[in-house]
């Protein structure tokens, strides 16, 4: 994939880019190698100011970083503008945390194992990698970014090649924020370039957000080189609805989890398990409030869903529906590209999906909705868990004991209940079975790029 900014909108190219050559790439490598000799011996306080005073800049800068976002990539202006001010968040409250998250953990009574004193204590690794998508340009690689700056290491950006001039503002605005050369950069190569960065030896870990054979990709290069690394790849998240469920609530909130940041979010709703009791009303609200939905110009205030953010992502979503409308399946509503340029797609909603059609295993990256309908809970989380992925889960359901089930056994990383699964600071996040390993945000996301160090002695 060329890297340059494409905007999906008009399907025009606004500006293309050179690729980085190896041996840059090289130079870049040891840069970060060399700053991080010194980056790692700054202490919290120091690292603490660098991330407020970047927060500060993308607060300032957030309305011309989010035309960027829109351009590059179609997601609502308001919706990338919330997005910059999410990140500085996210950046603020590692600055904040971090020295309480990785403060030693003295043994109480040292005794027990021989020692005057015993600890763990947490180090930074060194100059990580990440592999970052195009959906949430900023945030994806804040919070990668956040806590490994303040846990003392160094990062390389690798972002995806659509967005890069998101990846380039990234770089240069902890530049600005006082960060010193070396300390974050951006890499503009394409996937390619990849393997020879895992492989040297100066680059300690990597983590990647993005599709399941991209990471499979990562995961064994880095498998096959003993370093670390952590995956956040796709979903096909659950949202079951119980007959106890506030509907309009339920309806409503359906309708942005599908198609938030225009359907393509990892996170987001895929597939609609409702019960037979509830499921004529649920799908009638939840029909309906799609419909309603103005799609078109992103940078118009009126539009909530914008275009796809790339022409394969619309041809992946249309092939998706279209194999199972030709199985059987019925459109309630969109399942048909509109006339125009841009890459635009209808809020669609599908049912009488059947487990052979491709929709009921796969991921949909863009707003279409399954609606499948239960007899009782069992067959809920059956359906719920019978996806190769594991990554959030809703539920809804005002009953005590039906949400103690849903906790317990929806297989995911995450179950939000009577809400949209979102991503926050403080929580974290991550996924089990495809969805990957790890984890991102909180005290267990900035601990993922640390040397446990057992300190004993005597
Ligand atoms: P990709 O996984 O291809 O892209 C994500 C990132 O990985 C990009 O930086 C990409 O670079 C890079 N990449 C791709 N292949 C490799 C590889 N073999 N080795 C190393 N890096 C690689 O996602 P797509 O944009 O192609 O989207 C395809 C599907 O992935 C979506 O339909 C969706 O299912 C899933 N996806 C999930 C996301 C999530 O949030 N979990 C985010 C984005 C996509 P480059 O752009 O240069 O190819």
């Amino acid at each position: 994939m060329a890297i340059a900014t494409i905007n999906p909108a008009t399907g025009e190219t606004v500006k293309t880019f050179t690729e980085l050559t190896e041996a840059e790439v090289r130079d870049r490598i040891g840069i970060a190698h060399d700053r991080w000799q010194t980056y790692r011996r700054t202490t919290f306080a120091e690292r603490a100011a660098l991330l407020h005073a970047t927060a500060d800049l993308l607060e300032k800068e957030a309305d011309d970083v989010a035309r960027m976002m829109t351009t590059e990539m179609g997601k609502t202006l308001a919706s990338a503008r919330a997005e910059a001010l999410k990140s500085a968040k996210g950046m603020r409250y590692y600055a904040d945390h971090a020295e309480e998250f990785l403060a030693d953990e003295p043994l109480p009574d040292p005794s027990v194992v021989g020692a005057s004193r015993a600890l763990g204590r947490y180090q930074p690794l060194g100059v990580v990698l990440a592999v970052m998508p195009w959906n949430f340009p900023l945030w994806q690689v804040m919070r990668f970014a956040a806590p490994a700056l303040m846990a003392g290491n160094v990062g390389l950006l690798k972002h995806a090649s659509n967005v890069p001039q998101c990846a380039l503002y990234l770089e240069d605005v902890f530049r600005r924020g006082g960060f010193e050369e070396g300390c974050f950069q951006t890499l503009l190569v394409s996937s390619r370039q990849v393997e020879p960065i895992l492989r040297d030896a100066r680059v300690a870990a990597a983590t990647l957000t993005g599709s399941e054979p991209a990471g499979r990709s990562v995961a064994a290069i880095c498998g096959d080189e003993v370093k670390h690394t952590v995956l956040e790849l796709g979903g096909s998240d659950p949202f079951v609805v119980m007959p106890s469920a506030d509907l309009d609530r339920a309806a409503e909130t359906a309708v942005t989890a599908r198609t938030q940041n225009n359907g393509q979010s990892c996170i987001a709703a895929k597939r609609f398990i409702v019960h037979t009791d509830v499921y004529d009303e649920f799908a009638r609200k939840f029909v309906e409030r799609m419909r309603a939905l103005t799609v078109g110009d992103p940078f118009d205030d009126n539009t909530k869903v914008g275009p796809l953010a790339t022409e394969q992502g619309r041809a992946d979503v249309e092939e998706l529906v279209d194999e199972a409308v030709s199985a059987g399946a019925t459109v309630l509503c969109g399942g048909q590209r509109p006339d125009g340029r841009g890459w635009f797609y209808p809020p669609t909603v599908i049912t009488d999906i059947t487990r052979e059609m491709r929709i009921f295993t796969e991921e949909v990256f863009g707003p279409v909705a399954s609606l499948y309908r239960v007899t009782d809970l069992d067959e809920a989380l059956e359906i719920a868990n019978a996806t190769s992925f594991g990554l959030g889960s809703n539920a809804w359901t005002e009953d005590a004991e039906e949400i103690e089930r849903f906790i317990d056994d929806l297989d995911a990383g995450q179950v939000f209940i009577n809400g949209m699964t979102v991503s926050y600071p403080e929580l974290p996040f991550g996924g089990v079975k495809r969805s990957g390993y790890g984890r991102e945000l909180s005290s267990h996301g900035i601990r993922e790029f640390c040397n446990l160090k057992t300190v004993w002695v005597g």
